[in-house]
């Protein structure tokens, strides 16, 4: 457990301040949300990228148009999560 001082701000009062907070429990809920996954080419099946997504909800579905390596061309990528 790990406590930070950060400063805050409430909009009711206007008041600057600062506060103590958590940062294991900042941490957690970030990792909840976001997750390392590979785009991988949908014609050669090669994992070409690594980027972090939002998972909150379920994976994201999206395709993009990138180069791949092993067919030196540009395909389209999809989100392969571990
Ligand atoms: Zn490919």
């Amino acid at each position: 457990m790990v406590w930070a001082v950060a400063p805050f701000y409430t909009s009711s009062n206007d008041v600057f301040g600062w506060g103590i907070f958590c940062v294991y429990e900042v941490e957690m809920a970030k990792s909840k949300k976001r997750e390392y996954v590979w785009l991988e080419c949908k014609d050669c099946g090669e994992k070409n990228y690594r980027t972090e997504v939002n998972v909150q909800g379920g994976t994201p579905k999206f395709e993009l148009n990138k180069f791949c390596k092993k067919e030196r061309k540009r395909t389209v990528h999809k989100i392969r999560r571990k």
